[in-house]
Parts: structure tokens; C-alpha cells; sequence
């Protein structure tokens, strides 16, 4: 696990602070309060078999159920476990989100707080990882989940974000992953993006591998989600498609589209001209001048859109500084030469 995976000053800055862990463990938590001791066992009996050193970082997403204090109660008799509690529910993503923040580790591995997920898939997710991936996903092969409302629109998603990021996973839902931490430090999350976190760390040029992993039927409480979540992941889905495509030029699209309108007014509309003062024809009544009129504007529209996109693009990338490239290495050079 020790493959040198120091590879920013940020991340040395904080080696030198304090001693790193080999493993963070983050598990978003709403309303888990029955398995809770159970995952946090399963957990420490895997993980002390591996020898790696790890920290448990529960999110609780504000649950009402009491999941709060038994994490309370938890912490005290396991010293590695960093709970976080969030002050209400903000839903799954913003809480892996503030999981990430608080994880030190190089290796971030992130599962469900359900029991569905296994911990003993863990040191396999790692073994896949040592091969020289930047993230390895689980695949729930055998998913132990209702068949019409889970099991279909998950089908039909994962072949669109596929097809669509060009990530060719099998199951984007899993949330049982594996991150080299560097990775997912700079990754900001929104809307229900944690599911596309394998084509936003694609997008930023990782080598990503996914292996299959067990999986099981709920054991308590209840699903957080229904059929309302495929309209989500699919609006997710066009904004995804949108940065990975011309996140650094929108231009390319507006323009496009845009100038391609205007020209195409301008001639509808020159050519109604002619018309009208060479030929003396009525053009009033002409369904032809409506589509000259919406084509100009429509145009005229899309140019002003790309251009304010670009000024968003470069103040997205500019305020948080971020490039819009990634290094992987950087190897050599070191000394100037002598003359
Ligand atoms: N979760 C959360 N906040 C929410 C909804 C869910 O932290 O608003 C957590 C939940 O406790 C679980 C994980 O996200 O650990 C996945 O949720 P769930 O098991 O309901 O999703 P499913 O497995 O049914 O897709
Ligand atoms: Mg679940």
C-alpha cells in the first residue's frame, strides 16, 4: 500500500503534519441506527486482518432515529472512528462530500451505511488499486434489490452514462469504491453527482478498473430512494456530458449553433427582402419570415449564452485555481545543465 502515492505538495504538506492513515473509510449515514454497530464491526474485523492503518469517518446526514448517539456511544470505544454530524439532511452526496473533507488517508474508500455493501470486498478493491488504478468501483453483480423500481432504471442508466461519459462501468450506483485520495480532494460534488464520480475523475484524466462485489438485501430500516431518482441522475447526466465535452470551450457548441442560426436567418431573411422590393411580393402573411425572425433571435441568443459561458469557465476554473490539466508525473529535470 506504501507504492509512493505522495504525489502534490499539498498532500506532502500534510504528511509532514501529521502521520498519515493507509485507509479512510467513508460511510454516509441517515437513519442507520440499527445496522450501525453492526457495519462498524464488520469493518474493524476486515481491516485489522490487513495490517493497513485506517479511520472510520461516519457522515451522519441528520437522521432522526437516533444514529447520531449511537455514533456518539461508538466513538468511545473505537478511537479510529470520526464521526461527523451534519446539521440536517442534505442527502447523499453532500454528505460523502464532507466525508472527503474530513479524510486524511491515501486510500479513500467509500460505502453504504446499510450493511448492503461488505467490507471483506475491501482488501480485494485495494489489491485491484496496487495494479496502477486511480479508482476501482464495485460491481454489485448480484444486486439484491426490487427488480421494476431499482433494478430496470439502474439497467437503462448505467447504459446511458456510459454511452454518454464513455466510462464503461457496469454499475455506477455502487457506492462501495476505491479513490487514491489525491482524486477526489479537488473533486467538488453536487446535485447527486457521487454516482458520477468515476466520469468526473475520467474527465480529469484517471485510470479507473471495477471489479464485482458482493451484495445484500437490506437487513433494516428502508431504501432513501424511489423512482423519482432517474429523473435526477439524468439531468445529472446532461450536465455531466456537458463538461466532459466543452467544459473548457463552450464557445465551440454556442458558436456553433448560434452562428449557424444567425446566418441562417439573415439569409431567410435577405432573401424576403429581395422579394419583397424586387418583386413587389407580400411577405407579411409568410409563415417563411416567422422562421426568419425565431432563427435570428434564437441565434443571436445562443452566440451571447456561449460567450457568458466562457466568462464562467474561466471564473470557475481561475477562483479555485484549477488548471485545466492534469499532471500525472512529472519525471527528471531536476538540475540545469553547465555550459
Ligand atoms: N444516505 C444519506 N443521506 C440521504 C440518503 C441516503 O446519507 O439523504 C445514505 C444512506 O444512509 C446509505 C447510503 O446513503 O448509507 C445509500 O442509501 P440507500 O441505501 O437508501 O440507497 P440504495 O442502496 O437503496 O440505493
Ligand atoms: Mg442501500
Amino acid at each position: 500500500m506504501n507504492s509512493s502515492i505522495i504525489s502534490n505538495s499539498h498532500e506532502a504538506l500534510t504528511l509532514l503534519s501529521e502521520e498519515r492513515p493507509d485507509l479512510s473509510i467513508v460511510v454516509p449515514i441517515y437513519n442507520e441506527a440499527e445496522s450501525l454497530p453492526h457495519l462498524l464491526s464488520a469493518i474493524t474485523t476486515n481491516l485489522d486482518a490487513t495490517k493497513l492503518t485506517y479511520e472510520i469517518i461516519c457522515v451522519d446526514d441528520g437522521s432522526t432515529d437516533g444514529s447520531a448517539d449511537i455514533l456518539r456511544q461508538q466513538a468511545q470505544s473505537h478511537p479510529y472512528l470520526r464521526a461527523v454530524l451534519l446539521r440536517r439532511n442534505y442527502g447523499q452526496t453532500p454528505a460523502m462530500s464532507a466525508g472527503f473533507n474530513y479524510a486524511c488517508g491515501r486510500v479513500i474508500i467509500t460505502l453504504d451505511g446499510d450493511l448492503q455493501n461488505d467490507p471483506t470486498d475491501i482488501p480485494r478493491l485495494l489489491a485491484k488499486l496496487d495494479e496502477g488504478y486511480d479508482l476501482v468501483s464495485g460491481w454489485r453483480k448480484q444486486r439484491q434489490d426490487a427488480a421494476l423500481t431499482r433494478l430496470l432504471p439502474s439497467k437503462i442508466a448505467n447504459l446511458l452514462i456510459g454511452k454518454v461519459t464513455g466510462v464503461q462501468l457496469h454499475d455506477y450506483g455502487c457506492s462501495l469504491k476505491a479513490y487514491r485520495s489525491e482524486l477526489v480532494t479537488d473533486m467538488k460534488l453536487y446535485g447527486e453527482l457521487h454516482r458520477f464520480l468515476p466520469a468526473l475523475a475520467f474527465i480529469e484524466g484517471a485510470r479507473i478498473s471495477e471489479i464485482p462485489v458482493r451484495h445484500h438485501a437490506r437487513k433494516f430500516g428502508k431504501s432513501k430512494y424511489g423512482l423519482g431518482r432517474t429523473f435526477r441522475v439524468l439531468m445529472d447526466l446532461l450536465t455531466i456530458f456537458f463538461m466532459k465535452k466543452f467544459l473548457t470551450r463552450p464557445m465551440h457548441v454556442f458558436g456553433l449553433f448560434g452562428g449557424g442560426a444567425m446566418i441562417a436567418g439573415t439569409l431567410t431573411g435577405l432573401y424576403l427582402t429581395v422579394l419583397k422590393l424586387g418583386f413587389g411580393q407580400s411577405i407579411g402573411d409568410r409563415p417563411l419570415l416567422i422562421l426568419a425572425v425565431v432563427l435570428f433571435l434564437t441565434g443571436v441568443q445562443l452566440f451571447s449564452f456561449g460567450l457568458l459561458a466562457e466568462l464562467l469557465m474561466r471564473t470557475y476554473h481561475e477562483s479555485q485555481n484549477r488548471p485545466i490539466y492534469r499532471v500525472r508525473e512529472v519525471i527528471g529535470g531536476k538540475q540545469h545543465s553547465q555550459v
